[in-house]
């Protein structure tokens, strides 16, 4: 069956270059890098390198790159290490619209006792910045807001937001999963203290991460062992994934010309079209402050996931919000977060495009969308009342 794969932010493609350099390390080379022979040695050295690969990537040091098992790990790493490091401080601040690595983690400290502040967004899914300078106290320990929503793509004044933490002398993480090879980073000229990335968001597998820490912050180790990662992270290294995560960062790096121009290009002319052949569909988000990736489009009167479904069976893979939150009936927290209509959120879409995505991919989209929506309406007896209100029939 024809497989036409849109649901990148949920997981993505092993790029081929990134396989091929990362299998002679499960075979060949397979030290641990804390061994004092050369057999080790070597592969610390590759460890090394790919530090410094994923360093380039994100503007950082490598001495301040940190290697994790995913972006959850790197998520609470960053907030419960840090909470851990300023025991008297009992305030934390986030945002509504956090994936749950981070939005559970507000919840497991508000069970602990801690006070928690969840900023709201608008209707394009933005933050009112004067609600987080107002949030923030001298009990703030940490503040944790997202660089990119996961399920909309918008992206947050990430810079703006650590200027005004910053100023108060608190802690910024941010959690840049989504972010990470899709736009620019650069730590160098940075107000954000820790960031978190996962590889298998650009190309590398699931199951490795890293949590950038700036040289100076406060930290305590979330796992406590070895001395690994100078102290920060314990556990003896991934290094297979290691060395694929490295060679991802430096594809990423290569193509993130192309992710903004001709990916995004893709991304407008299926937005474009659905819009144009579709009625009653609305887009969800800041369409000026967006991932060049991501589409999140609501269908009013029929549910994501009949969508989805008849999607699948014609090879079309999507996703309806983030895929922690599927096999749930209720609208996603971020679209519930944004006030999108009750019945346009049941019926959103997301889908998020690669590199690896073609022009005839979205016109096959594009061709199957239109006659899977009209079906789903014609059962639908929202669409009906809605038809009626609208004297259509
Ligand atoms: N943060 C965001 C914004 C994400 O989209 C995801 C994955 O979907 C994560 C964190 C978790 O990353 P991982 O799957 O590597 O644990």
């Amino acid at each position: 069956m024809r497989v036409v794969y849109v649901d990148n932010n949920a997981t993505t493609k092993v790029a081929p270059e990134v396989l091929e350099v990362m299998m002679p390390y499960f075979s060949d080379y397979y030290g641990n890098p804390s061994s004092m022979h050369f057999f080790g040695g070597q592969v610390q050295k590759k460890v090394n390198e790919a530090r410094e690969k994923v360093a380039d990537l994100l503007g950082a040091d490598p001495s301040e790159i940190v290697f994790t098992s995913c972006g959850t790990e790197s998520d609470n790493a960053a907030i419960l290490g840090t909470v851990d490091s300023y025991p008297e401080k009992r305030h934390f601040v986030t945002s509504r619209v956090e994936h749950p690595a981070v939005g559970n983690v507000a919840t497991y400290l508000t069970r602990k006792g801690y006070k928690v502040n969840e900023l709201s967004v608008d209707r394009e899914g933005q933050l009112d910045l004067d609600e987080l300078k107002e949030a923030i106290t001298v009990q703030t320990a940490v503040v944790s807001i997202m660089y990119a929503n996961n399920e909309t793509g918008v992206i947050f004044p990430v810079e703006k937001i650590g200027e005004i933490v910053k100023s108060r002398g608190i802690p910024f993480h941010t959690d840049a999963v989504q972010t990470a090879g899709k736009i620019p980073l650069n730590m160098k000229n940075s107000t954000v203290d820790m960031m978190s990335i996962s590889g298998h968001k650009l190309h590398a597998p699931k199951g490795i991460g890293v949590l950038y820490i700036r040289k100076g912050t406060k930290f305590s180790p979330f796992l406590i062992g070895g001395h690994q990662e100078k102290g920060r992270r314990g556990g003896t290294e991934n290094v297979p994934y290691i060395v694929a995560l490295g060679k991802a960062c430096e594809l990423a790096k290569k193509n993130m010309n192309d992710e903004n121009t001709r990916v995004k290009a893709l991304r407008d002319y299926l937005e474009q079209k659905i819009l144009e052949k579709i009625p009653n569909t609305l887009v969800n988000g800041d369409r000026s402050n967006r991932l060049p990736n991501t589409l999140n489009v609501s269908f009013e009167y029929v549910e994501g996931e009949s969508i989805l479904l008849l999607l699948s069976d014609l090879g079309i893979c999507a996703s309806s919000g983030s895929a922690c939150t599927s096999g749930s009936l209720e609208p996603s927290h971020v679209l519930r977060a944004m006030g999108v209509p009750f019945t346009a959120a049941h019926g959103s879409i997301r889908f998020s495009l690669s590199i690896y995505n073609t022009k005839e991919e979205m016109d096959y989209i594009i061709e199957k969308l239109p006659p899977i929506i009209q079906r789903l309406r014609d059962i639908s007896p929202f669409w009906k009342d809605y038809l009626k209100s609208q004297g259509k029939k």
